[in-house]
């Protein structure tokens, strides 16, 4: 028999769903910081999933999944729990504009980000900090999984895509030693506590995961885990996490739709919620994965015949970069690799490190699947 949810001052009775704010703090001329939340709270029993969005308000596209996605289910007809928290850093989408977007990557407050800050703190402690402790100690921490969702900032659209990491299952290894701004957690620590059973256990639910989010595009990639990041800090607390991109340039297009398909596929997965999963026609998991940034700024012009979710070439014109008055072509934008186009830029000014392409390389498919 499924217990009452309390998150906050929100109770959930079993079979319901409730909303409600995290409570932080206030700012220097009285604006509450506060955190939403959605919690659907099934009459069966299950795992605890934690569906987070929105640590960079530049990527908010992942909030409008995870409410699409929200309403498919029946808490009558769910086992276990969902947590959402589809704008984990409010004030990042609030604030802002870059040429990116409207919304920033750092809380304004505090110029952080909040995925380097992992579990938070309470004491002596930044803003960002305190939201991060406020929803770990709240929500994160009391979750089975957890999917990370980040989209193509307001430049470029973009498929979904699952990131599961593949760390080194040896303990000396698996932990980076570098941890961003010297604000995370002290890895030392923690790699004496973790034994190399622990990380193969872990390391594969992350890989179960990811298949079964059903993305056209995986990438496997080998790093070590960094704790001060959401994903990392998860991994080392025994919460299996899954880091996936889906949607962007703030719009509204197929691929908002498909990423809610997916987090639906988790459900399906961990037994939440009946039914078979909905799967691209084709799918693929690559080793390489090419992330393209511009040079040079100026005005960013697609060539044509660039799709989203096309092939591409190598060697293949993208795009160019065009200074604005005089037409001079700044950059011509190629591929780098035969693969399929992930993310593209659709946003028309740039400068210089803006968004050109996502691009899985296909020379680097270590898995595929056809789904008929
Ligand atoms: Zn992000």
């Amino acid at each position: 028999m499924a217990d009452v949810i309390q998150v906050g001052e929100t109770k959930v009775q079993p079979g319901e769903r409730g909303f409600g704010y995290l409570h932080v703090g206030y700012l220097a001329g009285g604006t509450e910081v506060r955190i939403p939340y959605q919690i659907l709270n099934g009459a069966g029993d299950g795992p605890t999933l934690c569906l987070e969005s929105t640590m960079h308000g530049w990527e908010p596209m992942g909030a409008e999944i995870i409410r699409r996605a929200m309403l498919e289910i029946d808490p009558q007809q769910l086992n276990g729990v969902v947590m959402c928290i589809p704008l984990a850093s409010p004030m990042t989408i609030e604030f802002g504009g870059t040429i990116e977007s409207a919304g920033l990557r750092v809380n304004p407050v505090d110029m952080l980000d909040m995925n380097r800050v992992w579990p938070g703190k309470d004491v002596n402690a930044w803003l960002t900090e305190q939201m991060a402790h406020a929803l770990w100690t709240n929500i994160i921490s009391r979750c089975d999984y957890v999917v990370d969702m980040h989209d193509g900032t307001g430049s470029s659209d973009e498929l979904p895509v699952a990131f599961p990491q593949a760390f080194p299952t040896d303990p000396a290894l698996a932990i980076s030693g570098e941890l961003a701004d010297g604000i995370g957690t002290d890895a030392s620590d923690i790699s004496n506590q973790i034994t190399s059973e622990f990380l193969t256990d872990m390391k594969e639910k992350i890989r179960e995961m990811a298949m079964a989010f059903g993305a056209p595009v995986t990438w496997w990639r080998e790093r070590p885990i960094n704790p001060s990041m959401l994903s990392g800090q998860c991994a080392i607390n025994g919460i299996v996490p899954l880091v996936v991109e889906a949607g962007g340039g703030g719009m509204i297009d197929f691929t908002v739709d498909q990423g809610a398909d997916c987090l639906l596929n988790i459900l399906k997965h961990l037994k939440m919620i009946e039914g078979e999963p909905k799967l691209p026609e084709r799918q693929v998991m690559v080793e390489n994965y090419i992330v393209y940034r511009s040079l040079s700024g100026g005005f960013y012009i697609q060539a044509e015949g660039i799709k989203l979710g096309g092939m591409v070439k190598k060697g293949q014109v993208l795009g160019r970069v065009i200074d604005p008055l005089t037409s001079e072509v700044r950059e011509t934008c190629t591929s780098p690799v035969d693969g399929l186009l992930v993310s593209r830029r659709v946003r028309m000014p740039i400068n210089p490190g803006g968004y050109i392409a996502h691009i899985a390389d296909f020379d680097s498919i270590i898995w595929e699947r056809e789904n008929g």
